[in-house]
C-alpha cells in the first residue's frame, strides 16, 4: 500500500486526494493523509450563502474553454448546478477620467476581433485606435521583432499596440488575475495563446479574426450555490479518515523509503509526497532538502482582499451599466483594482431584485487595507464605488476576504525556471509540487494537474 501526505487543503491538494481516492476505490493499493492547517477545506475558494445571495470570497467561476473543473463537476453529479454567464449583457467598462467608458465589443483580452467596433467606443484615443488598426499591416515587421527569448508582458502588448494600450486595459486585465506588474510578468506564461498566434500571423488582430466564426461558448461557466459547492462534493468523496484540519505541516525530510513529515500530531512516514501549500510556505518546507529547488520557488505574490456587498430590492434604487463590472487602470485616483456586477454576470446568484457587488484591491491597496479593521474597510470600499457608481443602498450583506500572498507572480523567464524545477523535483523522487504557483492559476488548470499527478503517481508504482 502506498501512503501519500498531502500538504494544504485548497483546491490543488483536494483534487488530488479525489483522484487518489477514485483510484483506490479502483482497487489500486494507494490511501492519503491531507493535512490542512486552517479549520476549513478549500483554501482561496470559499461561499457564503446568506439572505439568497451566494457570495464568493475568492474566485466566481471559471473559464469555461478550459474543460476540467466542468469535467470534474460532472463525475460529482453536479450538472444540474452548472450555469454560465450571461453572456447576452458581456461587456467590460474601464475607469478613465472618472468615467467608466466600454471596451469595444468583440475583444479577447487587449486584442480587438472588430476593429469597426471601435469607432463606438470613447475608451481610446484616436492614437491608440490608429494603432489597432495599424496592427495588420504590421505583421511581418512584428513577426520579426518577436524576441527568441521570453519578455514581459508590457514589451509584448507595446510592440502590438502602444503604451496606452497596455496602461489602459492590459495592466489592470492582467493584475486582477495574476498579480503583479506587467512589466515583469512573462508573456510566455500568462498569455501563451497570444505568443502562438504572433509566431503564426505576427498580427494578433488578424489571428482572431481567422479564428471568429468558431462557436464560442458563454466565457464564464459556475455553480449555481457557489463553488463552496464543487468543495463540499470533492470533500464528500474522499475518505474522512485521510482528512485531517487545524494540521500544520511544519517540516519535511526526505528520507530513504520516502518522505517524513512533521506536524502538531507527530511524525508520520509517507511513500509520497504532494505539496500543495502555498508556494511561499512550500518554498520554505523544501529549502533544507534542495536549496537550489527553493530558489527556483522564489517569486513575488500579490495580496488580494475582496469585499462583496449584497443589496435587497435594489434594481431601483443601485442603477448598474448594462455590464460585468469595470476594471481600474492604475494612476485613475482610485484604490480599486476592479469590481464584478455579480448579479449581472450569473443573475442566478442573487433573489428577486437583489444586487451583488464584489470589489477587489490588489497590490500596494491590499496591503494597506489588510492593516485596517473590517469595518473600516468596508467604509473604504463604500466609499469609493460610490464615487464610481453613485450614492450606495444600505448592503443587507458585507463579505470581507483578505488573501494574503495569493496570486503568485509568473516572472520573465518562468517557463524555463519551472522545466528546471521539475527536473530537481524529479531528481528528489516521489515528490509532486501542486497549487497555484507552477503551470496555471485557474481552477480548471490546478484540477487537471493535481489529478494528473495522482495518476502518474500510480503509474510509478505500477511500473
Ligand atoms: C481574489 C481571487 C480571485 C480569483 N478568481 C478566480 C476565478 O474567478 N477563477 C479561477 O479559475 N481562479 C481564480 N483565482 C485563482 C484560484 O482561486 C487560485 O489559484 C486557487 O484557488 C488556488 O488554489 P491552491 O490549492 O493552489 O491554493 P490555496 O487555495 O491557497 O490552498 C492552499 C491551502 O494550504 C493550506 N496550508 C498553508 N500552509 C500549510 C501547511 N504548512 N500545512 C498544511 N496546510 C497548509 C492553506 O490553509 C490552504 O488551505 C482567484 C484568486 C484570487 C486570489
Amino acid at each position: 500500500m502506498k501512503r501519500v501526505a498531502i500538504a494544504g487543503g485548497g483546491i490543488a491538494g483536494l483534487a488530488a486526494a479525489y483522484e487518489l481516492a477514485q483510484l483506490a476505490r479502483r482497487g489500486e493499493p494507494v490511501q492519503a493523509v491531507l493535512f490542512e492547517s486552517s479549520q476549513r477545506l478549500g483554501g482561496i475558494v470559499e461561499t457564503v450563502r446568506e439572505a439568497g445571495f451566494v457570495i464568493e470570497g475568492g474566485p466566481d467561476g471559471w473559464v469555461s474553454e478550459k474543460p476540467w473543473a466542468r469535467q470534474l463537476a460532472e463525475e460529482l453529479n453536479l450538472s444540474s448546478e452548472l450555469i454560465h454567464s450571461n453572456d447576452t449583457t458581456r461587456k467590460t467598462y474601464v475607469l478613465r477620467d472618472g468615467d467608466l467608458k466600454a471596451m469595444p465589443d468583440g475583444m479577447r483580452m487587449m486584442v480587438p476581433s472588430d476593429l469597426t467596433a471601435l469607432d463606438t467606443s470613447d475608451l481610446f484615443s484616436p492614437r491608440a485606435r490608429q494603432y489597432f488598426r495599424d496592427e495588420p499591416s504590421r505583421a511581418a515587421e512584428l513577426r520579426a521583432s518577436a524576441p527568441m527569448h521570453d519578455e514581459s508582458v508590457a514589451e509584448f502588448v507595446r510592440r502590438h499596440f502602444g503604451n496606452e494600450v497596455l496602461e489602459t486595459i492590459g495592466a489592470p486585465l492582467l493584475s486582477g488575475v495574476f498579480g503583479g506588474d506587467v512589466a515583469t510578468l512573462s508573456v510566455r506564461a500568462v498569455m501563451a495563446p497570444f505568443v502562438t498566434m504572433e509566431r503564426e500571423y505576427g498580427s494578433l488582430v488578424t489571428a482572431l479574426q481567422a479564428r471568429a466564426g468558431n462557436s464560442t461558448p458563454a466565457l464564464f461557466t459556475t455553480l449555481r450555490s457557489g463553488l463552496g459547492t464543487l468543495i463540499d462534493r470533492i470533500v464528500a468523496s474522499i475518505p474522512q479518515q485521510w482528512i485531517h484540519l487545524n494540521t500544520e505541516v511544519s517540516a519535511v525530510a526526505r528520507t530513504v523509503e520516502g518522505w517524513h513529515l512533521t506536524t502538531n500530531r507527530g511524525d508520520e512516514s509517507f511513500d509520497a509526497l504532494f505539496m500543495a501549500a502555498p508556494v511561499h510556505i512550500a518554498q520554505s518546507l523544501l529549502s533544507p532538502i534542495d536549496a537550489r529547488a527553493a530558489e527556483l520557488m522564489q517569486m513575488d505574490a500579490s495580496s488580494a482582499v475582496v469585499v462583496g456587498f449584497a443589496f435587497a430590492d435594489a434594481t431601483h434604487s443601485l442603477k448598474l451599466p448594462p455590464g460585468f463590472g469595470f476594471l481600474v487602470p492604475q494612476g485613475s485616483g482610485s484604490l480599486l483594482l476592479a469590481c464584478t456586477f455579480m448579479d449581472q454576470k450569473f443573475p442566478d446568484r442573487v433573489p428577486e431584485g437583489g444586487r451583488l457587488l464584489r470589489a477587489f484591491f490588489g497590490g500596494e491597496s491590499a496591503l494597506r487595507l489588510m492593516r485596517c479593521r473590517n469595518d473600516e474597510i468596508a467604509a473604504i470600499a463604500r466609499l469609493e464605488l460610490a464615487r464610481i457608481l453613485g450614492p450606495l443602498p444600505e448592503p443587507q450583506v458585507t463579505v470581507i476576504r483578505h488573501l494574503p500572498r495569493s496570486l503568485p507572480q509568473y516572472a520573465v523567464g518562468h517557463l524555463e525556471r519551472m522545466a528546471e524545477l521539475n527536473e530537481r523535483v524529479r531528481a528528489l523522487g516521489s515528490l509532486w509540487l501542486l497549487g497555484n504557483a507552477y503551470r496555471g492559476v485557474g481552477l480548471p488548470d490546478l484540477i487537471r494537474d493535481a489529478r494528473a499527478a495522482a495518476q502518474s503517481l500510480v503509474a510509478c508504482a505500477v511500473s
